[in-house]
């Protein structure tokens, strides 16, 4: 085990984001603007990173494994000149950790090269490729983005718009992706929009992200959502709108409001934050307790705590400290000191919590394991009560559409009832939201929403081949 042991104990037991994507087109700062742009959709991916750039003859393409910061130098950033830029930052979703599974994935094909970025998964990734290799296709990497690339080349007699159009309609799954080539940078998402893409303007650019919080950074306006199925081609003309495929049922991630997206983005015109302490409120109101403070998990649960707090009628205070600094890789603990893992990221004020009854907001658990050191550490700082609010019903199905989180029989809720899981993670009382109570928070329909981590109901079909490491398993099996 080397020193940059990736641990999981230390990443609070949460489901892991996909991937962030940022493109953009006519800029002379387009590779610095990019690079500020993935440092703001760092959240998303911390596995690996990387830029592909056009001057408008072939493509440049840095890329490494790590943080935005690890893998970018100066010295990188001047190599990589261009006036168009395509970024990824990367947790892989499909396909192992290693570097030739970083992305964008540059390839040439008969109308010269291309850089792919993904951002979600695509459900039939397997089948395609099986065919493709029975008929000749061989594929370098393990990523289902690579699929997308053969599939270009093969339909790639006509214009690029076509053979992406052709590919699409082959495609199943939650996808955004952003194509760059010499001459255009593409932005497309899936006709469900279960994965998020937007549409930004800075100056005479066009800008595409995966989270509106980038276009934020980089001084970019948010013009828009690309609508599901979408196909959006920016050049120099400006930008031009295609319905690649047929738009379906509509069910985008509710999860992006729960826990992924950033605070201070917007989804589909609605501000995260907001969302978030609409959620704490209505577990308020659904999930009383007779408590001295509300206190939140940072930093994802901060905003649910807040609206608790107000909602209740209860102070809300800072109870939790997070150190900043713990990313990542880090020398995983032994055995023996297995507890510091959570302790690390983690410490209770012992100011504020002593002596009190203390509500804790949380966005959702997912094996118990950090809920258990959390109420620990309440306790042993001298919290009185603890009890557990979760902003979120429980999670009981494992997500195939481009989120990271553990197999079903992982997931404590898929296992055991809350009566059982209170008892487990040492809580004086647990609550979770209920899924209509998520669903009135947002304030719009049910239906437009995907909600299959909580009741199961997969809008597309998933087969036993849809996981995570599908492709190696063919790749071994072939
Ligand atoms: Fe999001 Fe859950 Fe649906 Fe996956 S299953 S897309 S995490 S709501």
């Amino acid at each position: 085990m080397d020193s940059r042991t990736v641990s999981r104990e230390v990443e609070l037991d949460k489901p892991r984001e996909a991937c962030g994507v940022f493109g953009i087109w006519g800029h002379p700062d387009a590779v610095r603007l990019t690079y500020y742009g993935l440092y703001a959709l760092q959240h998303r991916g911390q596995e690996s990173a990387g830029i592909a750039t056009t001057q408008g003859q072939g493509i440049n393409i840095h890329k490494g494994m790590g943080l935005v910061s690890e893998v970018f130098d100066e010295a990188a950033l001047k190599d990589q000149e261009g006036t168009a830029a395509l970024g990824h930052v990367r947790y892989s979703t499909t396909g192992s950790s290693v570097v030739v599974n970083a992305q964008p994935l540059v390839i040439r094909y008969r109308k010269g090269a291309l850089a792919l970025a993904h951002n979600g998964n695509l459900v039939n990734a397997r089948q395609i490729r099986d065919k493709l290799e029975k008929e000749g296709s061989i594929f370098q990497t393990t990523l289902d983005t690579e699929v997308l690339a053969h599939l270009i080349a093969r339909y790639g007699q006509g214009d690029l718009e076509e053979a992406l159009s052709g590919s699409l309609k082959v495609l199943k799954g939650g996808y955004a992706f952003g194509i760059l080539t010499e001459k255009v940078l593409i932005g497309i998402r899936d006709p469900h929009g279960i994965r998020p893409l937007s549409l930004g303007k800075l100056g005479n650019s066009w800008v595409l992200a995966s989270e509106t919080c980038a276009f934020d950074t980089v001084g970019a306006e948010t013009a828009r959502d690309v609508n599901p199925g979408e196909m959006v081609v920016i050049d120099d003309n400006g930008v031009r709108s295609i319905q690649a495929v047929k738009p379906g049922r509509r069910v985008f991630c509710i999860f992006e409001y729960i826990y992924f997206a950033r605070p201070d983005s917007n989804l589909d015109g609605l501000n995260v934050h907001a969302v978030r302490k609409e959620m704490g409120r209505q577990l308020a109101r659904e999930a009383p307790a007779d408590a001295d403070l509300v206190t939140g998990v940072p930093d994802s649960s901060l905003s649910a705590a807040s609206g608790f707090a107000e909602e209740a009628g209860i102070p809300y205070e800072i109870g939790l400290v997070k150190n900043r600094y713990v990313g990542r890789t880090f020398i995983q603990p032994d055995q023996k000191l297995r507890a510091l893992g959570v302790r690390l990221k983690l410490n209770a004020l012992e100011k504020v919590v002593r002596g009190k009854r203390v509500v804790l907001v949380d966005d959702s658990i997912v094996r118990g394991t950090t809920s258990r050191h959390i109420v620990q550490l309440l306790r042993e700082a001298g919290a009185q009560e603890v009890h557990v609010r979760i902003s979120s019903p429980p999670y009981r199905y494992s997500c195939y559409y481009g989120i990271d989180t553990s197999a079903s029989a992982e997931l404590i809720a898929a296992q055991k009832g809350i009566t059982d899981i209170e008892r487990l993670v040492g809580a004086d009382s647990l609550a979770y939201l209920s899924t209509e109570g998520l669903v009135r928070a947002i304030g719009r329909g049910k239906a437009d929403y995907c909600l299959a981590c909580f009741n199961g109901d997969y809008a597309i079909d998933v087969s036993a081949d849809a996981g995570k490491f599908a492709l190696e398993t063919s790749r071994l099996r072939s």
